[in-house]
């Protein structure tokens, strides 16, 4: 690890000024920081503390929602009993992924900006347009695994690998952002960003911002799951992971919000997938039908292959589940 100095932010104002300029990362949980420091991916020559800005909370909105402060560690987000009440599929997503002393540690803010968990990227010695731009992908023709099927440039196939975002994505949760112009709230949907042509960027985080907390909108009604499919049952991130609000009424679809994780370099959640659920009773041609919406443009890359019809499987099995008893 390169050094580099170690500044506790006293106020959101300072924590903003110090992380505006280049060199300086705000550093939380440091679960994953850290580690990219070691590995020298990370290379900042400032490090400044936010954890004692104390948006650290987990309280009630006036409009019955529920705002999770970026502070509040993963566990305490996970056991709050109302998000285990009324947001219960945010609850198995966050215990879904890492372990247990690392979502002691990680923060809900941290979590959001988590960067992916490519090979190449975390290899110094390797090619990769997100860490070193210019330099290529090495995964397009590589190990690609874990890597994306939607929504991928030929600059960079990486996944976004969280699980806490996936169900803020199905619950249309909001971030939470504070920097020198004011503050901002933006939908998780839109927070992480395609590769595009900019791999680098990986969420709409302007320098200087922090993020503050997250607002769950007032709880909806419905059955609640999140499946995440991956290759052993702790420790591991999503191979494809599907987060799912399903509620029937008079045994048709009378809401289906649903995203995606593994699959992209971004929580995935595309309208078209659950629109074309609503109304119609449940059944497997349909199941399939919202497969081939979701899988259209899909596209792998070898290794990665097995992600297409894994995906379509999975969501097949969650909207079984989902439905099973409303016949
Ligand atoms: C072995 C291992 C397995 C894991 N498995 C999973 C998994 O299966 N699923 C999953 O979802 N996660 C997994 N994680 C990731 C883990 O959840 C994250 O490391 C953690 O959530 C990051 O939170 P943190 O507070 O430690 O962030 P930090 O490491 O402190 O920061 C991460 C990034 O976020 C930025 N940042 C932190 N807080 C803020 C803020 N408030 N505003 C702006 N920027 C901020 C930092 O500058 C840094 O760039 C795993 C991690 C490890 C090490
Ligand atoms: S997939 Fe993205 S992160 Fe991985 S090597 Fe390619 S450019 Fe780098």
């Amino acid at each position: 690890m390169r050094p580099f100095q170690y500044t506790r932010a006293p106020s959101l104002t300072e924590a903003s000024h110090l992380t505006a300029g280049e060199d300086t990362l705000a550093i939380a949980g440091g679960t994953n920081l850290l580690d990219l420091m070691k590995l020298q991916v990370e290379t900042p020559d400032q490090l400044a503390d936010i954890n004692r800005l104390g948006f650290a909370d987990i309280e009630n909105t006036d409009d019955g929602g529920l705002r999770l402060g970026a502070l509040a560690t993963n566990t305490e987000t996970a056991v709050h009993p109302r998000v285990r009440a009324d947001y219960p599929v945010l609850s198995r997503a966050i215990l879904a992924g890492a372990t247990q002393q690392l979502r002691n540690k990680a923060t809900n803010g941290g979590n959001l900006c988590q960067r992916t968990r490519c090979f190449y990227f975390t290899n110094i010695d390797q090619p990769c347009n997100k860490r070193q731009p210019g330099t290529g992908c090495g995964a397009i023709d590589g190990i690609a695994k874990l890597h994306a099927i939607l929504g991928t440039s030929e600059q960079c196939i990486a996944t976004y690998p969280g699980d806490m975002a996936v169900a803020l994505s199905a619950l249309n949760a909001r971030v939470e952002i504070s920097g020198d112009k004011g503050e901002r709230s933006v939908p998780v949907r839109d927070y992480h960003v395609l590769p595009g042509d900019t791999p680098w960027i990986e969420n709409v985080l302007e320098p200087g911002e922090i993020i503050t907390g997250i607002a769950l909108p007032a709880p909806v009604g419905g059955t609640q799951i999140y499946r995440k499919v991956r290759e052993r049952s702790s420790y591991a991130f999503a191979l494809v992971s599907v987060a799912a609000i399903i509620e029937l009424t008079d045994g048709r679809f009378s809401r289906a919000d649903l995203a995606f994780g593994g699959l992209a370099h971004k929580p995935w959640y595309d309208p078209r997938v659950g629109e074309a659920l609503l109304g119609q009773p449940p059944s497997d041609a349909l199941f399939d039908k919202a497969a081939d919406i979701l899988l259209e443009d899909a596209r792998g890359f070898g290794e990665n292959d097995f992600k297409i019809p894994l995906t379509r499987r999975t969501l097949r099995a969650v909207l079984a589940q989902a439905t099973e008893n409303a016949a």
